[in-house]
């Protein structure tokens, strides 16, 4: 069975000695799990003191972001080749990339194929605007996000990566999308890929749901085919609120275990 996936994005919040505070105060509150990976993206400039003091048994790090070439005369950038061995994960393509730094489906691309050459996992972003959706592009939008970003991967190392479905409208609305909406995407995200390289492929690729995950809601999603666990921002920051979306998702793992 795939372990539940929950990765907070701490976006650009927190300096170093709060973020410090937070993975201590979640180290408190969250135990080493079997059955879930919980994954934190602190911001690039608290990665490495964090990486120091980070309880490596509970918590993987991951990258916001990073540059898809492994080396150049790019001033501010930081690249994937750097942050090999430091983070298990890179977040790519977030709609927050795509709309404020204009980033491309074909950058997309370039920084999934990085990320996999530098042996980091991508974790990567896709989902519909509310003006998309309005307009029922949402299929259409999520397709070419997917088929472009992993167009440059072989089977094996497609299996590995992990999909965020994250509806754009939904990301900061205090709600989630409704089961419904999420179940059809999730199903057509697998089909995309099992068209792109087959069955096992689509079947092994981990696919999160992002867009206003709190603990209340943690127990619906999760009950969605398909959907093997949550990309987080606000409620991430919240260690309380972060280390019950945990503990719930733990829950509903132990519960499915029993009956399976
Ligand atoms: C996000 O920005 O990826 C996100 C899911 O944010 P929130 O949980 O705050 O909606």
């Amino acid at each position: 069975m795939k372990k539940t996936l929950i990765v907070g994005n701490w976006k650009m919040h927190l300096n170093t000695q709060q973020a410090s505070l937070l993975v201590r105060r979640l180290g408190e509150r969250v135990p080493q799990h079997r059955d879930i990976e919980t994954v934190l993206a602190p911001s690039m400039l608290t990665l490495q003191p964090i990486s120091l003091e980070v309880d490596r048994r509970k918590f993987r790090l991951a990258a916001q972001n990073a540059n898809a070439q492994d080396l150049g005369s790019l001033t501010g950038e930081v690249s994937f080749a750097m942050l090999s061995g430091l983070v298990h994960y890179g977040i790519i393509g977030h709609s927050e990339r795509r709309k404020y730094f204009a980033e491309t489906n074909k950058d997309v691309r370039a920084k999934v194929a990085a990320a996999v050459r530098n042996e980091i996992t991508p974790i990567i972003c896709v989902g519909e605007t509310r003006v998309e959706r309005t307009n029922h592009e949402t299929k259409q939008v999520v397709r070419e996000q997917v088929v472009t970003a992993l167009r440059d991967l072989t089977g094996p190392e497609a299996a590995e990566v992990v999909i965020a479905y994250e509806p754009v409208w939904a990301i900061g609305a205090g709600r989630p999308a409704s089961a419904a909406a999420i179940t059809e995407v999730v199903a057509y995200i697998r089909l995309i890929i099992e068209g792109q390289f087959g069955k096992n492929v689509a079947d092994a690729v981990r696919i999160l749901y992002g867009g206003s995950v709190e603990p209340d809601f943690v127990a619906n999603i999760l009950s969605i085919d398909g959907v093997d666990g949550f990309l987080v921002g606000g409620a991430s920051l919240n260690y309380q609120q972060f280390a019950d979306i945990v503990t719930k998702a733990h829950q509903l793992a132990a519960a499915k275990e029993q009956h399976a």
